[in-house]
């Protein structure tokens, strides 16, 4: 099938937390089973264009794309990912030309993310019209691209190679739902009916691009089953959005992630200072030893490790409560993250007040990551919600056993080590005292070298490949048929 995929972030050219890491390892998949895949993304100020060879597209025009008063022009260029998707980003300057894909951190979201959004959706279906390819599907992922579903709903394209192209959203966080003011919608050249009630767009008087997606989907899901029962059974997951997404009945389900084996293998991975495989455990050791000195940290406990956006979402709250409890208990802590000032503050001052027992590393930084995994004994993750989750599937690949709260593709992915076959340790409540707690439980068994490799090995030998998800996709796909975008009954955006 030729599949068209729109995202904001693709790893290894844009990646924030796993959005860009997921896209691109279903894109690879789905190529790998011999699917035409063509992904659209930005082109950041910040995509490294020398090392990943990302190079204008010859003998295209400019694409010219309207917004409001302002009459854009795109340039469209590409990189041919070595696992068989080709990339197309969208290069502006005046939308994308700065770093970053979102703008969090200290300056909060930039103050044209609706334009940028606008510009992606566009631009990605001015694409098979310009290579003369027709795709079958347009798979959007997260509110960031949902646009491409509105303008797809919007446009006349009854004569065009988007004529017969299904339309698919895939929900990577529903917290984050691209909600603007309604009085942007002029830029967006859209029909007025799109944002106005019943419009698809309408959302307690703003327009909010993930339930537009949502309606306008032939098909929409989101990244583990646990996570699809959560968003529709519990008002504080569906962050408004519930509802909506409980009346698509079966147009919405669950698949679970799978991860880049390849791309995620401590056997060959050249970040770590040793390599390992569940058949030998030495680089491992070697891991472990230079992770402690790289973050100037003494041995004598086990090593927990984390790696994630400071956000709340991720419970690094109940993490920094607890490290007093955790260091008088011997272990030893390293965290990576970037995120939230509070978060930060607070663990920098753990780590002040723990020298050589707790190191804080504030960046984003691939490598470390990959040290980090394939260093620690235990992986830390006290998500209060969790969609999917792809760092804990990585701890697990990499000998680190997971602490998690059981939510989500956490919940999906983490056998308690209690029970036959377990992966790891499992907790109910986001609470400092059920997260000790569990870290406990852990230590415990860490002491235990025997009890300790079965748990440790259980987790290596899981796979968490794409070979099951990408044929589930392929399902979807393939049921869409030639439905381009689900109207929702009643009203619908006309062409
Ligand atoms: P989310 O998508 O909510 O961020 P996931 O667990 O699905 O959570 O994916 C997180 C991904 O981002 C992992 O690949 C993790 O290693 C990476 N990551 C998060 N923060 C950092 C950081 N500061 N430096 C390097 N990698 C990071």
């Amino acid at each position: 099938m030729r599949i068209l995929m729109v995202t904001a972030e693709y790893a290894p050219l844009a990646k924030t937390g796993g959005l860009g890491d997921a896209v691109a390892s279903l894109a690879g998949a789905l190529s790998a089973r011999g699917h035409d895949v063509k992904v659209v993304m930005p082109l950041y100020g910040d995509v490294d264009r020398s090392r990943y060879d990302v190079g204008r597209v010859s003998g295209l025009p400019d694409i010219p794309l309207r917004q409001g008063r302002v009459l854009h022009q795109v340039r469209l260029h590409i990189w041919k990912d070595p696992a068989g998707p080709d990339v197309y980003l969208l290069e502006n300057d005046t939308l994308y030309g700065r770093s970053g894909v979102y703008g969090y951190g200290a300056t909060g979201e930039f103050n044209d993310t609706a334009a940028r959004q606008a510009m992606l959706g566009a631009g990605a279906l001015a694409l098979p019209q310009l290579l003369s390819w027709a795709p079958h599907v347009v798979h959007v992922h997260d509110a960031a691209s949902c646009l491409a579903l509105v303008y797809l709903a919007s446009w006349d394209v009854r004569d065009t190679l988007l004529a017969d192209a299904g339309s698919m959203l895939t929900i990577h966080n529903l917290a984050h739902q691209a909600i603007h003011p309604r009085e942007l919608f002029e830029d967006l050249d859209l029909p007025r009916k799109m944002a106005w009630h019943p419009g698809v767009m309408e959302f307690h008087d703003d327009l909010n691009f993930m339930k537009a997606g949502i309606l306008l989907a032939g098909h929409v899901t989101t990244v583990s089953p646990t996570y699809a029962r959560e968003v529709v059974g519990d008002p504080e997951y569906g962050c408004g959005l519930g509802g909506v997404l409980q009346g698509l009945g079966d147009r919405f389900s669950g698949v679970l992630n799978g991860m880049d084996r390849k791309d995620w293998n401590p056997a060959t991975d050249p970040a770590l200072p040793a390599s390992f495989s569940a058949k030998d455990m030495t680089g491992k050791t070697i891991c472990r030893a230079a992770l402690l000195k790289e973050c100037g940290l003494e041995d004598g406990g086990p090593v927990l490790g984390s790696v994630g956006r400071l956000v709340p979402q991720k419970g690094y709250d109940l993490l920094t409560e607890s490290v007093d409890d955790l260091i008088a208990d011997g272990w030893r802590i390293v965290v990576l993250g970037t995120g939230d000032a509070d978060l930060s503050d607070a663990l920098r001052e753990a780590a002040g007040r723990h020298p050589g027992r707790l190191a804080f590393l504030d960046r984003f930084d691939e490598d470390l990551a990959r040290r980090i995994y394939a260093g620690s004994d235990v992986f830390a993750m006290p998500s209060r919600f969790e969609p999917c989750g792809l760092a804990q599937m990585y701890a697990m690949r990499y000998g680190a056993v997971p602490v998690v709260r059981r939510t989500g593709g956490l919940a999906d992915t983490v056998i308690d080590a209690d029970k036959p076959g377990g992966t790891g340790f499992v907790f109910n409540t986001s609470t400092t005292g059920a997260l000790t707690d569990c870290l406990v439980r852990a230590h415990a068994v860490w002491q235990d070298d025997k009890a300790w490799h079965k748990v440790l090995r259980a987790g290596m030998a899981t796979d968490f490949s794409w070979d099951g998800p990408a044929a589930v996709y392929e399902q979807h796909y393939r049921k869409l048929g030639a439905t381009r975008v689900h109207r929702p009954s009643g009203e619908g955006p006309t062409a």
